[in-house]
């Protein structure tokens, strides 16, 4: 089970407890709820405690960052809390694509609001696009929440999807790759992703692919990724160990791309992500230790521990901490990025006239967008407990978004409040 994270009397963070523990708590009155997500609860007499090492690690992604928290203790170490991050990157950059149509459009309208700017503005540098920023804010947030409502000391996240370094020269660290192991099996990835899983010979999909090397080994080829190509069994069974140039005679075309895509390093492999990047070095701010990993590591650890594929499972298994960890939380703490709602108090209609306005208020009857609240509906179609997100409105009949889907208009008196809305949607 996912553990419940706890704060003493000063709101320090202590080490998260097991649910049952948490339960027996909160009914002695010996603590209160905190927060509801994640549930934290805070206890109302203790000051201090013996506190163990835990690490946040993070799973980058496009559209879902996993975070993990991972402790160490006697018994080595232990999943106790995870959580899948989901972006609105696209949901961004869908924003401004109309904010810049709308601006544009009134600017042609040869009124004298809004003159076009010039041109002359440049980028700072290491600016990243307000969709890729919002992925390194979003995940800042959750590090930094997790550093203060847990005794955590220590951050280890996914940087690069291929550890190229290691690839080339496996001597320089960790046993798995002195006995070539995991350096077996990252290069495999890295070949299957620059080779596009297709055989090099034949152009097959879909069929199992083996390692090729282009100049066979037995006549001094070498082991590194120049040399190395993914063929299927009949290709690699029918090449042998025969140099390509005699097996390729009679396709000189072939030989020639070949020979130029083997020499071509995988270019979105190497470089590092900006945005990983620009997270990583934010994370280096706090102060903390930051291990980083390889995806190709974090595709290793799992596999070899045979868990399934779930972001927040990636996030345990990131980078050389991530070989030996025990995972027994069942769900996930699933956070979505909501935003805080917009600020366009004139609504337009589909060719770009203003034809709606919106009220300046956000909270109505005490309720804001975004609030998780419980209604208990004693009557009607919506009779019953309902738990979500709330949508509110002028009228006092409120939508709510939950599990089982959405309800409309319940009215403002039966709803109640469990966490205020903070640009996160919960489940
Ligand atoms: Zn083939």
């Amino acid at each position: 089970m996912s553990r419940v994270l706890v704060l003493d009397t000063n709101k320090r963070p202590l080490m998260p407890c097991h649910p049952a523990r948490a339960r027996e708590l909160l009914s002695a009155g010996k603590a209160a709820v905190w927060r509801r997500y994640p549930f934290t609860i805070i206890l109302k007499e203790r000051i201090g405690g013996d506190v163990q090492s835990i690490q946040i690690k993070l799973d980058p992604g496009s559209k879902t960052t996993g975070i993990a928290l991972v402790m160490e203790g006697k018994r080595g170490k232990k999943c106790i809390w995870g959580a899948e991050l989901q972006h609105r990157g696209i949901a961004i950059k869908m924003k401004l694509v109309a904010r810049r149509s709308l601006r544009s459009f009134r600017r042609n309208r040869t009124l004298r609001s809004r003159p076009a700017r010039f041109l002359n503005r440049t980028k700072p540098k290491g600016w990243l696009a307000p969709s890729l920023l919002h992925r390194v804010l979003t995940v800042d947030t959750w590090v930094r929440r997790l550093a203060t409502w847990t005794p955590a000391n220590a951050i280890s996240m996914e940087l690069v999807r291929f550890d190229m370094q290691q690839m080339e020269n496996p001597e320089i660290s960790g046993a798995e790759y002195q006995q070539g192991q995991l350096a077996g099996y990252e290069v495999r990835e890295y070949l299957l992703e620059k080779w596009e899983r297709t055989c090099a010979y034949c152009n097959a999909k879909g069929v199992p692919l083996q390692i090729e090397h282009i100049h066979p080994k037995s006549k001094g080829g070498s082991n590194r990724i120049s040399n190395l190509c993914v063929a299927c069994e009949t290709c690699n069974q029918k090449k042998g160990s025969r140099d390509i140039s005699e097996f390729l005679a009679k396709k000189p075309e072939l030989l020639q791309k070949i020979l130029a895509q083997a020499k071509r390093p995988f270019r979105d492999a190497a470089a590092v992500n900006s945005t990983r990047w620009k997270l990583y070095e934010t994370l280096k701010s706090y102060g903390f230790p930051v291990e980083i990993g390889s995806g190709g590591r974090t595709k290793f650890n799992r596999r070899s521990q045979r868990y399934s594929k779930a972001h927040w499972i990636d996030a345990a298994c990131v980078g050389e901490s991530g070989g030996n960890v025990s995972i027994s939380i069942l769900r996930p703490l699933l956070i979505k990025c909501m935003g805080h709602g917009n600020r366009q108090a004139c609504k337009t209609d589909a060719f770009g006239f203003p034809n709606k306005w919106r009220t300046r208020t956000k909270v109505f009857r005490g309720f804001q967008t975004g609030d998780m609240v419980r209604a208990d509906v004693p009557t009607g179609k919506n009779a019953g407990r309902h738990v979500g997100r709330i949508s509110v409105r002028a009228t006092g009949k409120f939508a709510l978004a939950t599990l089982g889907g959405k309800r409309d208009g319940i009215n403002w008196k039966y709803f109640r409040i469990i966490q205020k809305q903070d640009g996160y949607g919960y489940s």
